[in-house]
């Protein structure tokens, strides 16, 4: 069994499933239903041009920490928004994916997902082997169409170099 992380007094507004903080971009299904490791669209574009924690909707101030796989590391972007710093170490030890809890993403859709509009990103993700994932923090980002999914918006710092890139084992 594992340990579930005690909630950080910034984020204890927000709803909770399972002893666990639902961050603001994850989507519900319309009977209350939350899809923890989902994006949606709609929250996934405001976070970006808003500058907004996807996790508790707060303005980003001047750092923040993009989680990204070495897929992303590579295009220099990723399309899941950023996180403030205290939001940032709350997921490091509730996300499931991000404390490599689970060696292999879903394999398929959750019944409860029809209809649901979700980012491209999401299909990527789909049964993949679980890469291991990287903390980027930086201090600003350009959003950009992603360059390898047409349609994609990602967070991009490719041109303000991130301020270090720390793989999240290494530093668990
Ligand atoms: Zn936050």
């Amino acid at each position: 069994m594992r340990a579930i992380p005690d909630i950080p007094v910034h984020l204890a507004g927000r709803p909770s499933s399972g002893g666990l903080v639902v961050p603001m971009i994850t989507p519900a299904t319309r009977d209350g239903l939350y899809l923890f490791g989902k994006i949606t669209d709609l929250v996934q574009y405001q976070c970006l041009i808003r500058s907004l924690c996807q996790v508790c909707g707060q303005r980003l101030g001047r750092r923040a920490v993009m989680f990204a796989r070495e897929s992303d590391l590579f295009y220099g972007c990723t399309a899941e928004p950023a996180a403030c710093p205290p939001c940032a170490a709350y997921s490091r030890r509730a996300c499931p994916m991000l404390a490599a809890r689970r060696s292999r993403y879903r394999a398929s859709e959750h019944p409860a997902l029809a209809g649901i509009p979700l980012a491209a990103d999401q299909l990527l993700r789909q049964s993949a082997p679980a890469e291991p994932w990287y903390a980027v923090w930086i201090r600003d980002y350009d959003v950009i169409e992603h360059p390898a999914r047409p349609g994609t918006l990602a967070a991009s710092w490719q041109r303000i170099p991130p301020l270090c890139i720390r793989p999240l084992a290494a530093t668990a």
